[in-house]
């Protein structure tokens, strides 16, 4: 079937991923494949601006991409790479910055959130973040782009920039980028609280083994009203709910609804029931992964098929590029 466009999408290498990463980004990424000709990006270079340490960097790259592998990201025909392999991206990511107002990148709300964050490390890359992310889309000749509401904002920018370049330089070689809104469910860590992360450690890992990941479901917080267990409780201000909602079979889910608000299940039992059913929805997940991750020389071959690959493509606009701008 003809696909729809090129999608582009890159993701940080933070380790490995967990329930929220899963049900927001990785699950849409292994959807888009069926429509798009789909790049994906571990951007290693994006994450350089915030880590200062970067001891664990190569192998985070390495467990994000057994992530996405494992959830069904297809290689052979989705191009998965990592972004500092294919040097182009550096190259025009300076020649962008030369239609890039400062003013406007110190004027956006996420560079004003990094410099609340870390005070301490303003650095040139920081506020040079929204170029390369330009550099990313465009040097890949992308049509779309998969945004949630937060990240909009970056792509009109990246939209601006295009036609900066290409009202400056007289040419059309780059393409400007279309938004395709996706909506990203905000999946709660273990607080119930917070939004699930590594930060707050409030996370589950995929590739938690099945008994890490009962131990962690039993941290979950539920009804505070539920006392005691022959309290009744509310499991729609309950984030075990809301997870039975998403991993657990519909009988389960009708069953946990009436039975909590009568005391007849206490939220352990509830929980262990949970914690089957999303270990029960990971064994495949983990199966794959831990095949891929005994099978180290396939991963880094996987990678650098898929670097050159987009080479291919890079070095082509970088080409068009330079003519474009008439360098020797
Ligand atoms: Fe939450 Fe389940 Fe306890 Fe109800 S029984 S409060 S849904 S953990």
């Amino acid at each position: 079937m003809a696909k729809k466009g090129r999608v582009f999408s890159g993701i940080r290498p933070t380790g490995r991923a967990h329930l929220g990463n899963y049900l927001g980004a990785i699950q849409n990424y292994v959807a888009l494949q069926d429509d798009y000709e789909c790049v994906y990006c571990i951007v290693d270079i994006h994450a350089l601006t915030t880590v200062e340490d970067t001891e664990n960097l190569r192998q985070n790259t390495y467990e994000i991409a057994l992530d996405l592998l494992a959830a069904g990201v297809r290689p052979a025909e989705t191009i998965l790479f990592v972004q500092s392999h294919v040097p182009e991206v550096m190259e025009l990511h300076t020649i962008l910055s030369m239609v890039t107002p400062l003013g406007k990148l110190t004027d956006l709300p996420t560079f004003k959130e990094k410099v609340r964050q870390n005070p301490d490390n303003v650095n040139y890359g920081l506020v040079g973040y929204p170029v390369l992310m330009t550099a990313d889309i465009v040097l890949y000749k992308t049509d779309v782009v998969p945004v949630g509401i937060d990240q909009a904002p970056h792509l009109e920018f990246a939209r601006e920039v295009v036609r900066s370049f290409n009202y400056r330089y007289h040419t059309k070689v780059l393409i400007e980028p279309q938004m395709k809104n996706t909506i990203y469910p905000k999946i709660l860590g273990l607080d119930g609280k917070e939004k699930m992360g590594k930060s707050l450690n409030n996370q589950i890992e995929l590739a938690a083994t099945p008994e890490e990941t009962t131990k962690r479901v039993r941290e979950m917080v539920t009804d505070p009203a539920r006392m005691k267990r022959t309290d009744p409780g509310n499991p729609d201000i309950c984030n075990v709910f809301t997870m039975h909602k998403i991993f657990s079979p519909q009988s389960d889910v009708d069953m946990v609804n009436v039975e909590c608000r009568r005391a007849g299940i206490g939220c352990v039992d509830c929980k262990m029931l949970y914690a089957r059913n999303l270990n029960h929805h990971l064994e495949p997940f983990r199966a794959k992964r831990a095949e891929l991750a005994s099978k180290p020389d396939l991963l880094k071959d996987t990678l650098n098929d898929g670097a050159n690959r987009a080479r291919a493509i890079a070095q082509k606009t970088m080409e068009e590029v330079r003519t474009a701008l008439q360098l020797p």
